[in-house]
């Protein structure tokens, strides 16, 4: 490892996995001074031939962007990246309906997965004070020692010393085995009862054969698909549906049958032969949610990203949570002047709540992508929630825009929502009713006359009537 930060009495940082988190979370921990070792299982995606991993294509929104501007890549990401303003909503008739994200000028941007993760882990190489082990698996690691055991490259086993190591090992985190093992941690791993697919639209005639600036959707009430674009002019397309719907699916006829049926003007997009080839070609993924608490051992560990609270993709903010984490850990270092004891727990106690919120929204966000967007009432709320935000920009933010286009804290976005929901249901119910006793207020005044009868004149004619009838 490198001792001259030893020297300056700088501590030693392991961040263990190198992918989107832990290549980012390097260069923060690099700037401050400390000397950095990243140990990541894989071998040098900027080397690989084949770049295995989830998702081609990400959406990243302004926290990822902020922390992408702490390092000074932020302009160089977004220029790389294609901007979506709205979400276009296909019908099963081939209606393309757009549903806009926010105000105008506010966008998600479309990023490539791989070249994203190639250029952070340059950046962080880039700094003096920072070495990237490459092949290098953790096996196990001591809270007591911060001792580390890896696989490396030659296949034996290697041990490395922290003061500090930083799990971003993702979703199945190796370092966060250890937390298992001690009481008081709570964890929860679930695996919702959707997998998703990739396949692609390739250009047309050299240019985008959708239009390239949305999120395109196909809601279908229990599953979904959607596109995002990419730099090459291609779309990736992901198909999010029940394994036992997946399952249903086992010759081309089938497969042909099911999307003339869901997804009819996909087809000529994606193309028949490649929908068969890329259809068949790979298991359907399948998606985890996990949630644990504390996110630190002592002073001497601490899971950021994935490792920490892996979600469901439905709200594009897997990474973008992952990266605000690195933001929040570097103002608690500010606050508690890098004194790991201190900054380790209250990152807990400020983060984990956080992340549980959006990690629920995220669950939350599938249900509206797949089946709400088809509404009135959806539309209807949205317009409504956009009209209100224009008149009071302050008092009615769209839970979206606090998500997507703010560092409002998840949780504090979750509890506004649910107060703002609670004053336009309350405000909508008034105005119903206003509105029926007012309607019914003009009938009586304007409506047409009843003739005026005094009870005398009514007890003659009832009295006449009974003469008539004898
Ligand atoms: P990972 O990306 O999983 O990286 C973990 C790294 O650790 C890997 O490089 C791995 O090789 C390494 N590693 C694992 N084990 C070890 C070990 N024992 N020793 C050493 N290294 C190890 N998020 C968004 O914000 N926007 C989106 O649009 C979006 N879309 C998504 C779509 C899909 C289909 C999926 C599945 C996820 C999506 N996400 C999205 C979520 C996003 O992919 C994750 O939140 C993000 O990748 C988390 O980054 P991470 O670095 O924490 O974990």
């Amino acid at each position: 490892m490198d001792h001259s930060a030893k020297k300056n009495n700088k501590k030693r940082v392991a961040i263990v996995g190198g992918g989107l988190v832990g290549a980012l979370n390097a260069s923060f921990f690099a700037k401050r001074g400390f000397a950095v070792t990243i140990f990541e299982s894989r071998e040098d995606i900027r080397c690989a031939k084949v770049v295995k991993g989830r998702s081609i294509n990400l959406a990243l929104s302004h926290r990822g962007r902020q922390a992408l501007k702490h390092i000074g890549i932020e302009e160089k990401i977004v220029s790389m990246g294609i901007p979506m303003h709205a979400r276009m909503i296909h019908s099963l008739n081939g209606k393309q309906s757009p549903i806009p994200y926010g105000k105008k000028g506010q966008y998600i941007l479309s990023v490539d997965r791989a070249n994203l993760n190639k250029e952070l882990l340059s950046v962080a190489e880039a700094y003096p004070n920072t070495k990237l082990n490459f092949n290098h698996k953790l096996l196990d690691w001591s809270p007591e020692t911060g001792a580390m055991t890896f696989h490396g490259p030659d296949g034996n086993e290697k041990e490395f010393h922290a003061d500090l190591i930083v799990g971003c090992d993702g979703a199945f985190s190796a370092t966060r085995k250890q937390f298992l093992r001690r009481s008081r941690f709570n964890y929860s791993q679930t695996y919702i009862p959707h997998g998703y697919l990739e396949l692609t639209i390739p250009p047309r005639n050299g240019d985008f054969a959708m239009k390239p600036n949305f999120l395109h959707i196909w809601p279908r009430h229990t599953f979904m698909m959607i596109a995002l674009p990419n730099l090459d002019k291609t779309f990736t397309c992901t198909l999010f549906m029940p394994f036992e719907d997946f399952e249903k699916i086992t010759t081309g006829n089938e497969l042909l049958g099911f999307f003339q049926k869901n997804f009819p003007d996909s087809i000529p997009l994606i193309g028949v032969d490649a929908l068969m080839r890329d259809f068949f070609r790979l298991p359907a993924q399948a998606l985890v949610w996990v949630t644990c608490s504390p996110y630190h051992v002592l002073d001497s560990c601490v899971l950021m990203g994935d490792a920490a609270h892996a979600m469901v993709p439905f709200y594009g903010q897997g990474m973008n949570a992952g990266f605000e984490d690195c933001i929040v850990f570097n103002e608690i270092m500010d606050q508690f002047n890098e004194d790991f004891a201190a900054v380790l727990p209250e990152y807990t106690r400020v983060r984990a709540p956080d992340d549980q919120a959006m990690a629920e929204l995220a669950m939350y966000n599938y249900v509206e992508m797949r089946s709400h967007v088809n509404s009135r009432y959806f539309l209807f709320r949205k317009f409504l929630d956009n009209t209100l935000h224009f008149v009071m920009p302050k008092t009615i933010i769209p839970l979206y825009t606090m998500i997507t286009f703010t560092r409002t804290r998840y949780r504090q976005a979750v509890i506004q929502w649910q107060w703002q929901n609670k004053v336009i249901t309350h405000g909508l119910w008034i105005f119903g009713t206003m509105s029926i006793v007012g309607a019914a207020y003009l009938l009586l005044k304007y409506g047409p006359k009843k003739p005026h009868i005094t009870a005398e004149q009514l007890w003659n004619r009832v009295l006449a009537l009974k003469w008539l009838q004898n």
